[in-house]
C-alpha cells in the first residue's frame, strides 16, 4: 500500500493551491483528480479577484493564465422586452485594473496543478476517488478503485457536493435550499468583435450581472463575462424556485441567450462548450465543521464561498482556504499530531486571512436573497420607469417625478423601504 504525508482529493483551485503550498514545505503529497485534465469538468461563471494570487503563487503574474482584466462592470434590469444597464468603468493608470480577471477554468486548473506539481507534489489525473480508507474508527487514507493509499491527512477538496465530507461524517447532503443550479455556455467570437461590441482594448474585459427576466424571475440571475476569444454566458437559478416551478435550467438558459439585448452581445457567436454545475448557498450560518481528526475540508466542499448578489466569490476563497489548510497540517505535522486539536490552527489561520471576517459581514445575504419579489418585482419596475421616461408619444409626457410615482404606486412601499434598507445592510 502507498503511503503519503497528505491525500488531497480534487485538483480544484482549492486542492492544487493546498498540494502547492504543502510541497513546497517538502511535504510527501498525493493530489487525485477525476478529469483527464484538471478544470475540464469544472463550470464557473468566468472571474476571479486577483489579491490571493500573487501572495500564494509568487511568479503568478509572469505567466499567467489570465484571458482578460475586467475593467467594465454592468449590471442589467431585465424583462421580456427590455433591459436597463448601469455601467462602471475603470481603468488603472496602466491601462487594465487587475483586481479581477476572467479565466477559462480548463487553463486555469492545469496552470495550477503543475505548479503543485513543479513544487513536488504527486499529481494523478483521471483517476476516482471512491472511498475515504478507515482504520480503527479513524480516517487513514483514501480508496480509488482496487487502490488504496495510507495518509495521515485527507484533504477533501471535491467541490460542492463533497461527497467526501458527508462520508467523513461532517456534514449532510445539502438540500434546495442551500443550492443553486447554474447553467453555461462558452460562446466563441473574433477577439476583434468582442474588443468592438464590448468597447475594450486589448486585454481589457467586461462583467455582466443581469436581474429579471434573465432567470425567468426566479431567485437567481445571468452572468456574461469576456475572454479572449470566447464569452463565458449563462444563468444561476435557485434550485428550491427550479423545483416548485418545475422549471429546467437548460429552458431558462435557452430563453435568456434569445433575449434582444443578449443577442446583441452574442450574435454571430459559435457555442463551443455547454455545461452545467451547482453553487453552494449556505453563508456562514449553515457551514458544517471544517476538520475533524486526521480530516479537513476546503473550498466549495465546506461551503465557503459568497454571493455578493452582483458577483460570486468561491476561487478565491478556495486559494485561501486550500492553502490555510496547509498551512495548518504543517503546524500539525512539527508536532506530530495530526488529530482534531492537531489540526486547529485551520480555523485561526482562515480568520487572520479574513475568510471568516467576509463571511460574517455577508452573512445576511443568502438570507436577503431569499426575496423573490428582488427578482421580479423590481427589476420590472426599474424597466418600466425607464420606458416611461423614454416615451414619447403624443398622449401628453409626463414628468419624471410623476412617472416615478405612479410605478412605485404598484409595489408596496413599505416592502420597498425595508428591501432598500435590508439590501443595504445585507450586501
Ligand atoms: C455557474 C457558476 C459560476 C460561478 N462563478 C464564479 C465566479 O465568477 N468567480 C468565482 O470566484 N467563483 C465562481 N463560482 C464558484 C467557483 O466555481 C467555486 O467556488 C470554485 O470552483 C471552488 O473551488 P474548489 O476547488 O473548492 O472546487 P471545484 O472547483 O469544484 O473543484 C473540485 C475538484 O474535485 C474533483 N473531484 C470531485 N470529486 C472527485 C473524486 N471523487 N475524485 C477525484 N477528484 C474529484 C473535480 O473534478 C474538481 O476538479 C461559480 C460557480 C458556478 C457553478
Amino acid at each position: 500500500m502507498d503511503e503519503f504525508e497528505v491525500a488531497i482529493i480534487g485538483a480544484g483551485p482549492a486542492g492544487s493551491s493546498a498540494a502547492y503550498r504543502l510541497a513546497k514545505e517538502g511535504v510527501n503529497v498525493l493530489l487525485v483528480e477525476r478529469a483527464n485534465k484538471p478544470g475540464s469538468k469544472n463550470v464557473f461563471g468566468g472571474r476571479i479577484y486577483s489579491y490571493p494570487m500573487a501572495g500564494t503563487f509568487p511568479d503568478f503574474w509572469k505567466d499567467p493564465p489570465i484571458e482578460r482584466y475586467v475593467t467594465q462592470e454592468n449590471l442589467v434590469f431585465m424583462t421580456e422586452s427590455n433591459s436597463v444597464t448601469m455601467k462602471y468603468d475603470s481603468s488603472s493608470p496602466h491601462g487594465v485594473a487587475a483586481q479581477s480577471f476572467t479565466v477559462l477554468r480548463e487553463k486555469f486548473d492545469s496552470w495550477l496543478a503543475k505548479k503543485a506539481e513543479a513544487a513536488g507534489a504527486l499529481l494523478i489525473t483521471g483517476t476516482r476517488v471512491d472511498d475515504l480508507l478507515w482504520e480503527n474508527g479513524k480516517i487513514a487514507g483514501v480508496v480509488a478503485g482496487p487502490d488504496a493509499v495510507k495518509s495521515n491527512v485527507v484533504v477533501a477538496a471535491d467541490g460542492v457536493v463533497s461527497t467526501f465530507a458527508q462520508k467523513a461524517g461532517l456534514r449532510k447532503e445539502l438540500t434546495s435550499k442551500e443550492l443553486s443550479v447554474a447553467a453555461k455556455e462558452t460562446i466563441k467570437l473574433p477577439q476583434e468583435t468582442i474588443e468592438d461590441r464590448f468597447g475594450l482594448s486589448k486585454k481589457e474585459g467586461a462583467a455582466y450581472s443581469f436581474v429579471g427576466y434573465a432567470s425567468g424571475y426566479l431567485r437567481g440571475g445571468g452572468f456574461l463575462y469576456t475572454n479572449n476569444d470566447t464569452v463565458s454566458l449563462g444563468v444561476v437559478v435557485s434550485a428550491e424556485d427550479l423545483a416548485l416551478k418545475r422549471k429546467e435550467i437548460f429552458e431558462i438558459m435557452e430563453e435568456f441567450k434569445l433575449h434582444p439585448s443578449v443577442q446583441k452581445l452574442v450574435r454571430g457567436g459559435e457555442m463551443v462548450e455547454y455545461s452545467a454545475h451547482m453553487i453552494p448557498e449556505m453563508g456562514i450560518n449553515t457551514l458544517p465543521a471544517l476538520f475533524k481528526d486526521n480530516f479537513i475540508v476546503v473550498g466549495d466542499a465546506g461551503g465557503l464561498l459568497i454571493n455578493h448578489g452582483y458577483t460570486y466569490r468561491g476561487v478565491d476563497l478556495a486559494i485561501i482556504s486550500g492553502t490555510s489548510a496547509a498551512e495548518a497540517i504543517i503546524h500539525a505535522r512539527q508536532k506530530g499530531d495530526y488529530s482534531k486539536m492537531g489540526l486547529s490552527a485551520y480555523p485561526d489561520i482562515l480568520r487572520k486571512k479574513g475568510v471568516m471576517k467576509e463571511m460574517v459581514t455577508f452573512q445576511n445575504t443568502p438570507q436577503f436573497l431569499q426575496r423573490a419579489r428582488l427578482f421580479t418585482t423590481y427589476p420590472k419596475l426599474v424597466c418600466d420607469i425607464f420606458d416611461r421616461m423614454y416615451t414619447v408619444d403624443g398622449t401628453g409626457k409626463e414628468k419624471v417625478f410623476d412617472i416615478c410615482r405612479k410605478e412605485l404606486g404598484k409595489v408596496s412601499i413599505l416592502k420597498l423601504l425595508r428591501d432598500v434598507l435590508g439590501g443595504f445592510k445585507s450586501m
